[in-house]
């Protein structure tokens, strides 16, 4: 149930296992991360030992070698939901154009918009169109231009290196609606050709984004600068990787709706360490990492820290797919 995020293949791990050592030998990983080594260790009839110098790394780790429950678990998730739904229905609900009736949102894209220098425009790089041209080394290179420049017959990149970032904006939504809407899952977008949708995409979809903007987060949730720096100090990542780190909290890796739907679980997971483990195992895919590309969802690399700057960000409540 948990994909830990930099997992290797567990079967190139497996490999290396049964080729270096025999039954019952001591498998010794002292970086373990995911906990994949020691895993297959005791897959393997080996004994495991895992060391990391992340609390986060030995907690998913343990849930490798030591599963809980199911039945306790199941229980506790069941309680857990029942005690969240109100709330995360709030959080994420909308209004179906077609039924006029209560949906829920699946997911949010946000875009970075840049001011084009051709036509002076804000464009969402959402809205940008792709096109292959030929770079000075003659390989063939994708990039964005502007729609509106190019309605003039003018090719105009759009590119982050280049241009000024003028704001981060929700560009379409995409919900399901189970009252009987067929299909059930629709999308919409901030400038929609079809006027109603593109109404209800400002009317419901951006209005209730602005009314979770108001309030404050009501639950637990970590306020501290990355790497635990005190305030004024600087801002960690600036002093070894200037000009790339974009963020200085780790509540920054989060919309302010998925930072509280998951302050939300885990304040309702409370000291129950099974449930701890589900709501971290659903955090990368609720975080900015999180992209919307063409054909599928992918999640920039954890390696990384920095939020993604193409098409956009795709911010989804997955949670309530993790049942039983
Ligand atoms: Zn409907
Ligand atoms: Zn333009």
């Amino acid at each position: 149930m948990h994909a830990y995020w930099s997992k290797k293949p567990h079967d190139a791990i497996d490999e290396y296992i049964k080729h270096h050592t025999e039954p019952g030998d001591i498998v010794l990983d002292p970086f373990c991360g995911s906990g994949g080594t020691v895993l297959m260790a005791l897959a393997n009839g080996r004994k495991g030992m895992g060391i990391d110098l992340s609390p986060v790394a030995i907690f998913i780790s343990r849930y490798y070698c030591i599963p809980p429950d199911l039945e306790e678990f199941k229980k506790a998730y069941n309680k857990l939901v029942t005690k969240v739904i109100p709330e995360i229905t709030w959080l994420y609900e909308t209004k179906c154009e077609r039924c006029e009736g209560k949906t829920s949102i699946a997911y949010t894209v946000y875009s970075s918009v840049f001011r084009c220098k051709g036509c002076s425009n804000d464009i969402p790089l959402f809205d940008c169109i792709t096109k292959e041209v030929i770079n000075s080394t003659g390989r063939p290179k994708k990039i964005k231009i502007c729609p509106v420049c190019l309605s003039k017959g003018h090719i105009q990149e759009i590119s982050g290196r280049t241009h000024e970032k003028i704001d981060v904006l929700p560009v379409e939504t995409s919900y399901i609606c189970t009252n009987s809407c067929k299909p059930v899952r629709a999308t919409r977008r901030y400038n929609d050709p079809d006027i109603k949708r593109q109404k209800y995409f400002h009317e419901y979809d951006l209005r209730k984004i602005q009314e979770v903007e108001e309030q404050d987060i009501p639950f637990w949730y970590p306020k501290n600068r990355m790497m635990n720096i005190p305030d004024g100090q600087r801002r960690w990542g600036v002093l070894w990787r200037a000009g790339t780190a974009n963020f200085e909290y780790v509540s920054e890796l989060f919309t302010k709706r998925n930072l509280w739907a998951i302050s939300s679980l885990f304040n309702a997971a409370g000291s129950n360490d099974d449930l701890k483990w589900l709501v971290n195992s659903a955090i990368m895919a609720l975080s900015k990492k999180a992209q919307h590309l063409k054909g599928g969802r992918g999640i920039y690399p954890w390696s990384l820290l920095y939020t993604p700057a193409n098409e956009g960000k795709k911010c989804a409540l997955i949670i309530i797919k993790y049942s039983f």
